[in-house]
């Protein structure tokens, strides 16, 4: 079977995927700086260059023999993105555009790219259809989006077939190996990671309480890694051409920020400590995706529910 280049490879979704890449018989190199990424979650079978985007050799090299590319490495905090908006230019769109222009070089033209809901800002309507206007509230959003703009323009005019999977909120962990693959940030800032580490005296932080949600809390629409690894690789497989599609991952459900706290305590057995606090700068109250779209082209559904999720990673932990 053909080879496929995944950029962040190294990362926590894109490891899940060089995984299940590897198991379904594909030949797999991995491009990663390992910068948020972690070595050790790449599989021994796959070929690993560490470098980063923005060293067009690298990525020339990491390309030879590659019929296909998942464009996984990007930086992907939203606070982080406010705080610094030109680190997060210069990693998402600059390094993407090397990356796209050392394909063109290479003649490798399939691309299925990490794009996400962050792209859509604050929705009005709600699940979010692909077609609904992208005003992203924060740089990170706003980079993805410029991202998938690039990759509209490619398949137009270099014929490029290119896919953009605009992901919700991923969580969960999977085995592989006998080792969990599973987030690791320093520091974490996700919430599920989070709550399951608080305690009476470092409690989990809620984010504003006083949102346009019902109960006050963001809502956000969680899936599962496995799933959303899954879905590149039918992503893959679904690639055209002269198109870009652009296809949302989901759950198509929301849950509040409590409503996942509720769940949490429910599936480790103890109620999970909780401190309310301002806001967090960029986040946009409620993400749901609508998933007919993804079902439609894809052939995709998720399989893996929040309590999966959650003690997915309660156990990657332990
Ligand atoms: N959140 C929270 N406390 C935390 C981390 C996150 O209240 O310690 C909230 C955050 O404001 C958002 C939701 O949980 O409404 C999901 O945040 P996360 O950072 O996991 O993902 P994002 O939505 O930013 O992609």
């Amino acid at each position: 079977m053909s080879r496929v280049l995944v950029t962040g490879g190294a990362g926590y979704i894109g490891s899940a995927t060089v995984a299940l890449l590897l198991e379904s018989g594909y030949e797999v190199t991995v491009l990663d700086d390992c910068s948020t990424g972690h070595a050790d979650s790449v599989p021994e079978a796959a070929t690993f260059f560490q470098g980063s985007l923005l060293d067009g050799n690298v990525v020339k090299m990491a390309l030879q023999g590659c019929e296909s590319v998942i464009h996984f490495a990007a930086k992907s905090l939203v606070g982080e993105s406010v705080l610094k908006p030109d680190l997060y230019r210069t990693n998402n769109v600059i390094g993407s555009q090397i990356l796209f222009d050392e394909m063109d070089g290479a003649g490798v033209s399939r691309i299925v790219f990490s794009s996400s809901a962050a792209t859509y800002g604050d929705a009005r309507v709600q699940p979010i259809l692909e077609t609904q206007k992208a005003e992203p509230t924060n740089p990170y959003g706003e980079t993805k989006l410029a991202v998938d703009n690039l990759l509209t323009d490619l398949a137009a005019q270099e014929s490029f077939a290119a896919i953009s999977l605009r992901y919700f909120n991923v969580a969960g962990a999977i085995t592989r190996d006998g080792k969990w693959l599973a987030e690791r940030h320093s520091p974490e800032t996700h919430l599920i990671p989070n709550l399951l580490k608080a305690t009476p005296s470092n409690p989990l932080k809620i984010f504003g309480t006083d949102w346009d949600t019902k109960d006050g809390t963001c809502v956000r629409d969680y899936v599962h890694v496995k799933d959303l690894a899954l879905a590149h690789m039918q992503a893959l497989a679904a690639l055209v051409p002269g198109v870009h599609e652009i296809i949302n991952l989901g759950s198509g459900g929301g849950y509040s920020v409590r409503e996942v706290i509720d769940t949490a305590s429910a599936v480790v057995g103890y109620t999970i400590p909780t401190e309310e606090t301002q806001r967090r700068d960029g986040d946009p109250a409620t993400l749901i995706a609508s998933i007919t779209k993804a079902k439609e082209l894809l052939g995709w559904e998720p399989t893996l529910n929040l309590e999966s999720m959650i003690s997915d990673t309660f156990e990657s932990i332990q």
